[in-house]
């Protein structure tokens, strides 16, 4: 590589794309292809955080989900796609919500010990939906005990810790498997492709070929 080319390449602005791991990687890899950007690493088989791709100008990191309206909004990542039950929990803050991607489709749901009537008594609900349970139970004039946990929220009804679960169900395979029964929708979620409000503007040009090789592929996909 010559001089010239060493400084080309430095002063190529770069899109930060912020994904995390699990249904959500999986089901935008082949939306990000359509705009011709593919991991050079497999990320299941790496430790690395940050990676880059087949676009010179992409780079991918991969985060906790509940962290990735962070990364954007404070503009670590330009972009990123994220769960609308993530975005809804977090706020959904100073950026831009640019694609319903129609992806990692899910609903968050209550759900409870299966065929165990509720106790007639101010209920306990165990989530990691805390602000998103908040406000479905204060919305019906309900007052709860609400419990924060971090994963398996399955488990808790089954421990006596609480008595309904807030959490997000696919197929019910993970409920009726821990002996539960999904009961009330809060929300139908899919995922979202968000954009950091100052990024968009300043790297439109960079941005704008990515969104309309996406929106191409949505409506493939749709037809
Ligand atoms: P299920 O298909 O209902 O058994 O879902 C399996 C597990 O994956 C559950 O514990 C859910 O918390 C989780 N899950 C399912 N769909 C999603 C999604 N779209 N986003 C995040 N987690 C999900």
């Amino acid at each position: 590589m010559s001089a010239s080319d060493a400084s080309s390449a430095d002063i190529l602005p770069k899109l930060t794309l912020a994904l995390s791991k699990g249904r959500i990687l999986e089901e935008t890899m082949p939306l990000l292809k359509s705009a011709g950007i593919e991991l050079l690493e497999d990320p299941a088989s790496s430790r690395k955080l940050i990676f880059e791709t087949t676009h010179p100008q992409v780079e991918v990191l991969i985060l906790r989900a509940s962290d990735v309206p962070t990364y954007v909004e404070h503009g670590a990542a330009d972009f990123g796609v994220a769960g609308l039950d993530v975005l809804m929990e977090h706020g959904l803050g100073d950026v831009f919500e640019l694609i319903d991607l129609k992806i990692a489709c899910c609903r968050l749901m209550t759900a409870g010990v299966k065929d165990q009537p509720l106790p007639n008594r101010r209920l306990r609900v165990a989530t990691k939906y805390v602000n998103l349970a908040r406000a479905y139970f204060a919305e019906r004039g309900q007052q709860v005990d609400l419990i924060k946990l971090y994963g398996s929220m399955e488990l808790a009804p089954l421990v006596g810790l609480g008595d309904l679960i807030v959490d997000v169900v696919d197929t019910g395979n993970t409920l009726r498997a821990n002996g539960l029964e999904p009961l009330e929708t809060l929300h139908h979620i899919s995922s979202r492709l968000i954009a950091n409000k100052t990024s968009y503007k300043r790297k439109y040009q960079l941005l704008k070929p990515i969104l309309a090789a996406i929106e191409q592929s949505l409506i493939d996909r749709a037809a």
